[in-house]
């Protein structure tokens, strides 16, 4: 088919949910380049908003994907299964967690560590503490409780009345928190660096004033580490970071490195506040999504990619920095590891990421003033020098 035939099609049958896309279709992926339909290649500084961590089409990810497709691809979780309780356990041995529970992508596994923080609490004898406080400008996901978690009007506003018992609070300020927590507070939850609204990294000390917080509260604590965590910021988990460590956690992204799949993460004993009958999934924890889940950490482990991550975000960031000396044009460079915003100083975000794609680089923008990229982890120092390149170009015609 033509992309004006694929355009066609989706604007008649698909729900309009993602308005006018970027008119590209593409064919195939490998490693840091995507082709489309007419074969022009494109560098993805994007990676699927940080899915892909292993590029595209991974050898490892797609044998992975292929035998356990030919074996079978789902049962029930009435059974056993082989490469769950292998992920879980690749999971907790690298990770400050001790159980895990699989869901199908990030907003299903926030939804479990709601449902879990509120129901440790009822179970421990205090019913009345079911509250989250949750900080503005964060995403959390599009169901209607993550939604309610998300501090954002933008995506709240068209559906009110929301999941109640949610309320959100400025980062970086430990005093606000302080006067929201009250004695119906079940926890705090929070990702340690905001993706969707443009990189926002929280400051050490706030995070650690927040843990002590909560001990001292009796409240728990969940990172939602869902874009920001398995090797993202240059750190296997964004937690490290900070010098802290969550009761809960969730991932999600890029843990089958493209294959949909969420995970639960949680310390005892609040982990076994679930018990049998008390959560569940049909699909989540399945055969396949496990298989690309195990291939896609383990290569993350083992190649040490989040590493590559802390050594090629400096050296990207420190390039952006120098594009900043070279023009008036960008106010600030964000993030950490491969987790990078850009804000401008004008309204020029869309316009960027259009002339990046027409140079072939995939970014991604936020709000009219951000540019994001958030590229596969195996990017290279020529990946970056030759987007920074491009960069370089449509800045100096801005
Ligand atoms: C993407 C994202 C989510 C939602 O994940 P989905 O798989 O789209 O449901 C939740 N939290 C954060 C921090 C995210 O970046």
């Amino acid at each position: 088919m033509t992309l004006e035939e694929i355009i066609a099609l989706d604007k008649k049958y698909y729900l309009n949910t993602f308005g006018d896309r970027l008119p590209v279709c593409f064919t195939r992926g490998e490693g840091m380049k995507l082709w489309d339909l007419d074969g022009k290649v494109y560098y993805d500084f994007l990676a699927g908003i940080a899915v892909n961590a292993l590029g595209h089409s991974h050898p490892a990810l797609v044998n992975a994907i292929v035998e356990q497709a030919q074996k079978f691809i789902h049962c029930s979780n009435y059974y056993y299964i082989e490469s769950q309780a292998k992920l879980a356990q690749l999971i907790v041995e690298n990770s400050c967690c001790d159980k895990v529970f699989f869901a199908n992508s990030g907003a299903e596994a926030n939804e479990g560590a709601i449902k879990l923080a509120r129901l440790y609490y009822r179970k421990k004898g205090f019913p009345e503490k079911f509250e989250i406080i949750t900080l503005e400008k964060s995403f959390h996901g599009r169901t209607l409780a993550t939604l309610a978690a998300t501090g954002q009007e933008k995506y709240q506003k068209n559906y009110c009345p929301l999941t109640p018992k949610f309320l959100s609070v400025p980062m970086n300020d430990i005093a606000a928190l302080e006067r929201a927590i009250t004695e119906y507070t079940c926890a705090v939850m929070l990702e340690p660096i905001q993706g969707e609204s443009g990189v926002n990294p929280a400051n050490v000390d706030y995070i650690k004033q927040v843990r002590k917080l909560c001990d001292e509260k009796g409240i728990l604590l969940i990172f939602d580490e869902v874009q920001c965590g398995l090797g993202r910021t240059g750190k296997m988990f964004a937690y490290e970071h900070f010098g802290v460590e969550p009761d809960i956690f969730t991932l999600a992204k890029a843990l089958g490195g493209g294959f949909p799949i969420g995970a639960l993460c949680a310390k005892e004993p609040v982990a076994s506040a679930f018990e049998p009958g008390d959560h569940g999934s049909t699909f989540g924890g399945n055969p396949l999504a496990c298989s690309a889940g195990y291939a896609a950490l383990s290569t993350i482990i083992n190649d040490r990619l989040y590493e590559n991550s802390a050594v090629m975000g400096d050296y990207f960031i420190g390039q952006l920095n120098s594009l900043t000396e070279k023009y008036g044009i960008i106010k600030e460079v964000r993030g950490k590891g491969l987790m990078i915003g850009v804000e401008l100083f004008q309204p020029k975000a869309v316009e960027v990421k259009l002339k990046c794609l027409e140079s072939g680089y995939l970014i991604g923008s936020v709000g009219d003033n951000i540019i994001r990229m958030l590229p596969p982890l195996i990017v290279s120092k020529e990946d970056i020098d030759g987007f920074i390149g491009a960069l370089d170009n449509i800045f100096e015609k801005l």
